[in-house]
Formats: structure tokens, sequence, C-alpha cells
């Protein structure tokens, strides 16, 4: 950064406190000044790019996110700035994913544009099938971005003067090249990316928009940058095998024999390779900030090559492009995605709000990697948030608390949708298991929660209902499904001894006095107290909590058949006054 004055440097305007644990304004003051430094006047650019070669992983939401959030807070300064959005579409083919039919390999090589959709898809193509679902995604979160498609780009030829110069400068993008070819990664750097891919997400989602590995345009002909996707059959096995500056005619034979002389000036059917293609759109759209993941980082990677080919071929700036850290999937059942074993931003979606999976990012560095729980875990992360939401309400939040709560629930333009009444995702969850999904059902039970206040309408619980609702009928386990037993377990009755008895007399006797949460909550908690001789509100000890489990264990065996299950109270609530006393009475 250039500061005329260095006098200013002592005094910044925002507090290094804050900006140092706020990594969203770090980077925001930081982009800000440096979109200053270059472009003065003009809007400050921000940049993501996805590859829509197969479904679009959860984990590579990161790469969106990340720029997301810079650039909001940059516009809530009232800064104007824009986040465009490239997707990667005139990339090759690469693979068939898993659960797409075999024929389909006859289209490796082609533009992800030119490769047919998977059958019954209502999409024109390959790419725009899978465009659609994370552009539906990004809505639904609120992230405003310009998509900017490369096939409409490269076709259009918006790029032929960069294409061309390019090739007028391909001995000394050759040489750059070069300096990185023959560097060897250190030892541990590719295996450490490797181990990180390897998890649960697979290759798939470490490979991100372009792909660190392709070939960079070297061929024994000498080398050239462009590479033609042949006019006969459409894929990119193509050689260019001589090239005239002066005419831009090129030459290129094609692994399907095809041969042919093309005028570059003129030619709309072919691409920068990677290395070279992500320097250019820097230079081109004016890119200030750019996040890319670990593999795109790596001494000799993209990020690191493309910073000398901007400026000394492009004469554009590299971006400030932070590193971001895999992001990582835990415990989705199988079954509840129909897209094969990828979760995507959609998935998450259905199980969490709009503002939860917003706070997943923006409360973590970059630099952090994370998991995203879709197995009981999630209960814990709502627990969480729940009481982070608490303490801004009351005021006692840490500033951190408070911002990384205020980027998740609203942008600049607009807030995200709400849950009026946030009952605790555990217990709607519980609740919706029990009763297998039933609304009817389910507003009897969640009216009866506080009879002070009510629930008129679920409305007033959604959409975090139909979001644990969802969890509980998709990632629940069979085996920890919760049902009611329909019958009373008679065997368990006749073998109870008197002190089991009278403690289920004492919660019978109880339940219709304060039909409530709150009141099921302190009988369940003063069964074992008043059976001791204790009063109801006796602190607890280590001998009535003892006790407290017993007779949780032995409710929970006579209403569901376990030993454990939902919190007794929501049970209770849920069971019905009938359904308790047909299951408990002698
Ligand atoms: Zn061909």
């Amino acid at each position: 950064m250039n500061v005329p004055n260095a006098g200013e440097r002592t005094a910044p305007a925002v507090p290094d406190v804050r900006s140092s644990a706020d990594w969203v304004n770090r980077f925001a003051d930081e982009v800000i000044a440096e979109a200053a430094r270059r472009s003065p006047g003009k809007p400050v650019v921000v940049a993501s790019g996805l590859s829509p070669s197969g479904p679009i992983h959860l984990g590579n939401l990161r790469e969106v996110m990340v720029p997301h959030l810079v650039a909001d807070e940059i516009r809530r300064r009232g800064v104007p700035c824009e986040h465009i959005l490239s997707f990667d579409d005139y990339d090759r083919l690469r693979r068939v994913p898993a659960g797409v039919d075999p024929s389909w390999a006859q289209h490796i090589g082609k533009p992800l544009t030119s490769v047919p959709a998977p059958p019954g898809s209502a999409h024109p193509n390959w790419a725009e099938h899978f465009k659609a679902p994370i552009a539906a995604a990004l809505a639904r979160l609120g992230v405003e971005f310009r998509g900017i498609s490369q096939t409409q780009m490269y076709t259009s030829g918006a790029y032929v003067n960069e294409v061309l110069l390019a090739m007028r400068e391909r001995a000394r993008i050759d040489a750059v090249l070069a300096q990185y070819r023959t560097k060897p990664l250190p030892a541990g750097v590719a295996s450490g990316i490797d181990a990180a891919a390897g998890t649960d997400a697979g290759p798939e989602a470490a490979e991100g928009s372009g792909a660190a590995a392709e070939d960079d345009g070297a061929a024994s002909a000498g080398y050239f940058p462009y590479r033609p996707y042949c006019s006969a059959c459409e894929r990119d096995l193509t050689t260019v095998t001589g090239y005239d500056d002066e005419s831009t005619k090129l030459n290129y034979t094609c692994a399907c024999g095809h041969a042919e002389t093309i005028r570059l000036a003129e030619h709309r059917r072919g691409k920068l390779v990677w290395k070279v293609d992500w320097p250019m759109r820097w230079a081109y759209e004016g890119v200030i900030f750019e996040p890319s993941g670990a593999d795109h980082q790596a001494p000799g990677s993209s990020f690191v090559v493309g910073g000398r080919l901007v400026s000394e071929i492009f004469g554009g700036w590299q971006p400030i492009g932070p590193g971001y850290a895999f992001v990582g999937i835990s415990g989705m059942a199988k079954m509840s995605s129909s897209r094969g074993a990828v979760p995507t931003p959609a998935d998450a979606l259905d199980i969490m709000e709009e503002p939860v999976l917003r706070w997943l990012y923006a409360r973590r560095r970059p630099q952090q990697s994370f998991t995203i729980a879709f197995d009981a875990e999630l209960q814990r992360l709502y627990d969480e948030w729940d009481a982070v939401a608490r303490k801004v309400a009351d005021g006692t939040a840490s500033s951190l608390d408070a911002s990384s709560y205020d980027r998740a629930t609203r942008t600049s333009a607009s807030g995200l949708p709400r849950t009026t009444r946030p009952l605790p995702y555990r217990m709607l969850a519980s609740v919706a298991d029990i009763t297998t999904g039933d609304s009817d059902q389910i507003l009897r039970i969640l009216s009866d929660l506080d009879p002070d206040c009510p629930l008129v309408s679920l409305d007033e619980v959604r959409p975090r209902l139909d979001r644990a609702r969802c969890w509980a009928m998709t990632q629940l386990p069979a085996g920890e499904r919760t049902r009611l037993l329909s019958e009373p377990d008679r065997r368990a009755l006749a073998g109870l001894s008197p002190a089991q008895r009278s403690s289920l007399d004492l919660l019978l006797a109880g339940v219709d006095q304060d039909w409530s949460l709150e009141g099921l909550s302190r009988l369940v908690y003063a069964v074992p107290k008043l059976q001791a001789g204790l009063s109801a509100d006796a602190p607890p000890t280590p001998e009535l909590k003892s006790a407290q489990r017993a007779f949780f264990a032995l409710v929970y065996r006579l209403l569901i058949g376990k030993e454990t299950g939902p919190r007794l109270p929501t049970l209770l609530l849920a069971a019905g006054q009938d359904r308790i006393r047909a299951l408990l009475a002698g």
C-alpha cells in the first residue's frame, strides 16, 4: 500500500484490534485501499470462479462466500463494489461423474456448454444444468453477483485482443512458465493437498475452478497458449502446429484426424490455457480481490505463475488473493442426495436456515478449515447460534460475535429470511420425528409448549420448522427415530418395584396440573425429590441426579422402548396426556 503521508500510518481510522480480529473488515480495508491505488474512482471488483463440470460441492461455496462477505462489507461502507462470478463453462469435460451414463465419455474434451445435459434435464446443456442449482442457492443466500459465462466471452470474441497478445508474447510466457516447470513442489505440499481433498468430498471438491494440473500449452511443435476446439469433433484433442503473427493464421491437427488452418483474429472456438487464462481475466476485469483454494496457492501454482503473467504480459495486477482452507462435510445420510454422494449448498439449505449457513463462513477466517455437519452436531450448532442471537439481543455479545451474526442475518441490500419464534432446533426436530412430520400434530404439540403465549400457526416457527422436519425425515438414522409404543409394556409394568411404581404415579398426578414445557420440566426433575421426601425445589445432589437419571430411563423404556430419547418434557408433550396414562398407568 502506498501511503503518501507516513504520519497517517500511526493513526489508522479503524482500531487495530478490531481489524485484526474481524477478517472481513481487515480484507475490506485492504481491498478498498488497493482499489483506490489501482483504479481510483471505479467500482471495486471482487471475483469468484466456479466450474460447472458436475454438481457444485458445498465445500466450493467458500469460493463464493469469502468474496461475497468482503464485497458486502465494502458496500455497507458506501463504496460501490461488484462481485463477478465466472462460470468456467468453456472448460473441457474432463470426466463423466459417478451416476451418469458411461456413454457420456464420448463428450470428454468438449466445452461444458457443448455437452448435452444429463437425461431428463430441463436445461440446454451440461454446464447450464449444473449452474442453475448453484445460482438458485446463491440467490437464497443473498449473494449478489454478476455471472459471467466464459463460453459467452470467448465465443463472442470479447478476449480476441488478449488472445492475440498472448500468442504474440508466447515466448515470454513460455519462459516464465519454464521457471516453474523445472521447480518440483517441495516435499509435503502436494501430498498435504491430496490428504485434504481425499476426505469426505473427494478430488472433485479440491479441483475448484480451472484445473491446477492442466497442461500449460507446451508441446513438441513449440509453445502455444491457445488451444482450439476441433471444428470437426468439437473436442480439444488438438495440437497447434504453427502460427504466423502477421496474418494470425494458425494450423492445428486433431486426434480425430482433422487438420485445419484458421485465422485467429476471427476464430471464436478455442481458449487460452488455464494458467494464462486466469491472469488474462484479472487484467480484463480489473479484479482486486479473488481468493482461491489451497491447490491454487502452492509454489508454481496458477496463482503464483499468474501473478507474474498478469503484470509482465497483460499489464495488470495480481488480486489480493488469500488461500482458503478446506470445508469438510460430516454425517450426511447417503439417501438424501439424489445427485450422488456430493452434498450441494441446496442440500445444506434443506436442513438449515440461510443465516446459519452464512454464519459458518462469516465466523471463520478463510485460512481456518471447518466442517459442516449433517448429523446431530447440527443441533449443537443451532444451540450455539441461538445463544449468540440472545447475546446480540441483550447487548452482551462480543464485537466479533455481533459482527459475524450481523453479516449472517442481512446483507447491505436486504435481510435474510428469519423465523419469528425461533424454538430450539433440537425440539422441533424431536417433535417432527415423533409425529413423523404430521403438521396437525406438530401444531398441537407446539401450541402446548407455552400456554400463556400459544402458537397460533406453524408459520410463526417457519422456516426453521421446515428445515428441522427435513433433517429429522432425511438425516436421522432409522435406529435413532423415536416411536411411541402403541401398547403398554405390561411385562415391564408388572415387574416394577414399589418405588418405581410410586415415581410413575407422582408423574401421572402432576401432568395435568401444568401441561406446558416449563411445567413438565419442573415436574420430571421434582419427582425423584418428592420421592426422597424433599421439596420440589430442593437443590440437586449427586444422589438426586442419579435417581433422576434412573427415573428418566424408566419413563423412556415405557414410552418408547429405549433408554434414551428426545428431552423428556418434549417427549411427554408430544405423547399427549391420554397416551402417557395408557403407557404408564399400572
Ligand atoms: Zn477433432
